[in-house]
């Protein structure tokens, strides 16, 4: 696995689950922000599946229990998950989430090669050979015999073969770290739509909030040094988004991709891709993680049953995947349709069907 977040992880451990030996390479660094801690109630069942409950419930992570949104008009309404089948989902601490599953494929034997990074790939006598580098450390050679691109956006394997991607939009997500105001979130993730894109906040660890509004990166101009006070003034003039956070240190703020995007050719003879590293999802979603996760356990498996002969599994695989992303767009575009209060801005016209 190239790639040690949750699609790199959650392959491992099903790797692991076949009896199939498998190292995992990741460059993360401990202070690199990922964001993405709203685990929607569907995730409950490959955590099951993946033998991870004890992750969700070990008191690190809080409890998911619905959303207060303010979409398609100016109220705000609150949807509870009470009658989801899987019940409650989770917000989590990210980094302490990715530290725990971490901790489980090392617990169960499985190699991690922390801090390195692939720098290049040759095939050789029906084996791939993966070089890997290390800031501090000597370089590392690996002979495999297939190889998962679990690099999340920079589908690192599919690049260096010289494979493109297909971009949906220009999402970008302008997030800061903000601390709750009198009206707190209890356990709610919050949903604003604005004239020029969506506020998205959630709980995180510390008793703060993270805030991102998500809006298209070519409609505002790159503005780092001043982010601050721009995303400011933009929340001063939200209706129900500056009840919730107050806003006077903003220790944390930055500028992430969010792109919706789809890898042009998402596998090949002895590697494919899973996780964001084959297609990405709009945070709208509150999908990713659990997709990463779904999809290294489904790639997985589609990757044991090819080593044991079976020359369908891998594009079927592909096939169940690239229909997964599909549906979801469509599921998208309608609940961008649902909001028609700006349908001159550039954000909302794009996304009219
Ligand atoms: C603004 C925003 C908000 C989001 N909110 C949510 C949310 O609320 N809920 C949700 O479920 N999802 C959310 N997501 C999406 C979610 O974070 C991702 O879908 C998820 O992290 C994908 O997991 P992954 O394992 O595929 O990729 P990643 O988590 O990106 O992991 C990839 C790993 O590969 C490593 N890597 C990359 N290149 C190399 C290399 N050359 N060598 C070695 N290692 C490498 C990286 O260091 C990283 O650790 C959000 C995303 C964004 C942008």
């Amino acid at each position: 696995m190239v790639g040690g977040g949750p699609a790199g992880l959650a392959t491992a451990l099903t790797l692991h689950s076949h009896n199939i030996p498998s190292i995992v390479i990741d460059n993360h660094t401990e202070n690199a922000v990922k964001l993405g801690e709203s685990l929607a109630p569907s995730a409950n069942a490959v955590f099951r599946k993946l033998g991870l409950e004890g992750v969700l419930t070990s008191g690190q992570h809080s409890l998911y229990v619905g959303n207060n949104v303010v979409w398609g008009d100016s109220s705000l309404r609150q949807r509870y998950f009470l009658h989801e089948p899987y019940g409650d989902g989770w917000h989590l601490n990210r980094s302490l989430f990715e530290k725990q599953l971490r901790e489980t494929v090392i617990s169960h034997g499985i190699p991690l090669l922390q801090n390195y990074r692939l720098s290049e790939i040759t095939a050789r006598d029906d084996k791939m050979i993966v070089s890997c580098s290390h800031s501090d450390a000597a370089p590392y050679t690996i002979t495999a015999d297939f190889i998962a691109d679990c690099s999340g956006r920079a589908s690192i394997v599919a690049k260096k073969m010289g494979i493109k991607k297909q971009t949906v939009d220009n999402l970008a997500s302008y997030y800061f770290i903000a601390e709750p105001a009198a009206n707190p979130l209890k356990g709610m993730t919050f949903i604003e739509a604005a004239a020029d894109g969506w506020w998205y906040a959630a709980p995180i660890a510390n008793n703060r909030i993270i805030v991102n509004f998500m809006s298209d990166s070519d409609l505002h101009p790159a503005k780092t040094a001043s982010l601050t006070d721009w995303l400011l003034r933009k929340v001063a003039a939200t209706e129900h988004l500056k009840t919730y956070i107050s806003t006077t240190a903003i220790p944390t703020a930055g500028i992430k991709t969010a792109t919706t995007s789809l890898l042009e050719k998402p596998g090949g003879k002895q590697w494919i891709a899973v996780g964001d590293a084959l297609c990405t999802y709009d945070p709208l979603t509150s999908f990713g993680i659990t997709n990463a996760l779904v999809s290294g356990h489904h790639a997985a498996n589609a990757i044991a049953s090819f080593l044991q002969g079976n020359t369908g599994a891998l594009s079927d695989y592909i096939t169940s995947q690239m229909a997964l992303f599909n549906k979801s767009v469509a599921l998208l575009q309608n609940q961008y349709q649902s909001e028609q209060r700006w349908p001159e801005h550039p954000f909302w016209e794009r996304r009219r069907v």
